[in-house]
């Protein structure tokens, strides 16, 4: 196709001439591989199609929240529905309830929630939470654990334990991150120094349980373990950032996953977002009843939204919440995510080429390297041209990954075992050029 005739190329003009980089989150904008990014026209089940009417099977379902895939029915109507009842009050709704308990009965280590708008705004009033309720300034993260663009997240270590991290944005002031220490993601070592130099300093550790943002690498079962006693320990709140993870690997989260291997095991606060909102801006941080009832009106800690508990993307999530609870939805989904997982993997151990990758529920991770990484260091050995090579490669075949080697991928409900077969079978094309 020609620029004269590619829709996309023509709308990216225009969108670059009005919105900075042509886009309203940077990853969209293919940076990272180059090229022009698909504007995508409509979406049905698991396929999506871009300006030019290209059809592509979507592994990317709007960054995880589609988990059901695009389009499911019963979401449309309750959307719908609730659309005719009113876009917003400003007042309570009884969904706003309906939503709140059936998050708190999926995941026990909350008593309460609070809905919000955005992961990253979730993020952040999680971080003020832990803050007020230790009277504590320090918190504690790891490098390629994305927790939304609050600026005191958006830091990259320093260069020791001693020191706090550096922005990793221009308008971030010094001053801003020198309360958050930044760490390697599975480094027990560097996790009980930390803790020995500035535990009694921390509200909180904040984690991504299974890092999504650096692709896919999961916390080691010691690693979740010592972050677990070395908060209580120190009386530091754990804070899980499942706003990837949360209804998307498994029905309790990644949590639950963990709780399965440490007994016993639960954090103290829980950010959610993306599955939650089933694709309409809704977000939540919940947590022990005593952390929570810090929070205004009934505590000293500030919060509040203008359309946080929609009325229609509460709709949206209590729909999308139904249906994944339905019995067998989560074996389902992991076992797709699974086969899509063993077929890249065999189809690149026939063709020679270096790879590896890994699954939980329905988000998956795979890297052109010849192991599993542990952290965002290793993530980084990736050869980028490579991986560049494989998404065009895949994108011409009508499959749509996420455009940066370090993202991780969704499968939905919607994707069928000829998908998965299709996908494997471009894939194995694009192993034989790499
Ligand atoms: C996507 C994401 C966020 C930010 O959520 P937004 O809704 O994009 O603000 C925060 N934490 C994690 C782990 C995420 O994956």
């Amino acid at each position: 196709m020609t620029h004269n005739t590619d829709r996309n190329f023509s709308l990216f003009e225009r969108a670059r001439a009005v919105i900075p980089g042509g886009v309203n989150s940077p990853v969209r904008a293919f940076k990272a591989v180059g090229g022009t990014p698909r504007f995508i026209g409509r979406a049905q089940g698991a396929y999506m199609w871009d300006a030019n009417g290209t059809r592509y099977i979507d592994y990317i379902g709007s960054w995880g929240p589609m988990i059901l895939g695009h389009g499911h029915p019963a979401v449309l109507e309750a959307v719908q529905k609730a659309a005719v009842d009113g876009l917003s009050f400003g007042a309570p709704t009884e969904r706003e309830v309906e939503l709140a308990e059936a998050i708190l009965e999926l995941m026990p280590s909350m008593d309460m929630v609070r809905l919000v708008s955005s992961g990253t705004e979730a993020g952040m009033s999680a971080i003020r939470l832990a803050r007020g309720a230790t009277g504590r300034s320090k918190i504690l993260k790891f490098e390629g654990c994305y927790h939304g663009h609050a600026d005191a997240l958006l830091v990259k270590a320093g260069s020791g334990l001693a020191t706090f991290g550096n922005a990793t944005s221009a308008g971030v002031p010094p001053e801003v991150v020198q309360h958050t220490l930044v760490l390697e993601y599975n480094n027990v070592v560097q996790l009980e120094e930390a803790f020995a130099l500035h535990g009694r300093d921390l509200a909180c550790l904040m984690m991504e349980p299974i890092a999504g943002n650096m692709n896919f690498v999961r916390a080691s079962t010691e690693f979740t373990r010592r972050c677990r006693e070395l908060c209580t320990e120190y009386g530091a709140l754990l804070v899980y950032d499942e706003v990837m993870t949360g209804f998307r690997v498994a029905l309790g989260g990644a949590q639950s996953v963990y709780a399965q291997q440490i007994p016993g095991f639960a954090p103290d606060i829980t950010v959610m977002g993306k599955v939650i909102g089933g694709g309409m801006p809704l977000a939540a941080f919940g947590g022990r009843r005593e952390v929570m009832e810090q929070l205004a009106p009934l505590g000293a800690v500030y919060q509040a939204g203008t359309l946080s508990g929609n009325p229609v993307a509460t709709a949206c999530g209590l729909a999308t919440l139904h249906e994944i609870r339905k019995p067998g939805f989560y074996e389902a989904l992991a076992s797709s995510t699974r086969a899509l997982v063993s077929g890249l993997e065999a189809a690149a151990a026939d063709e020679g080429v270096p790879f590896c990758a890994d699954s939980e529920g329905g988000m998956f991770g795979f890297f052109l390297l010849p192991e599993l990484p542990q952290n965002y260091a290793e993530v980084m050995r990736t050869d980028g041209q490579r991986f560049n090579r494989l998404f065009h490669g895949l994108l011409e075949r009508g499959v749509y990954l996420a455009p940066a080697l370090y993202e991780a991928g969704f499968v939905s409900a919607a994707h069928t075992q000829d998908d998965i077969a299709a996908t494997v079978a471009a894939a194995r094309e694009v192993f034989k050029t790499l």
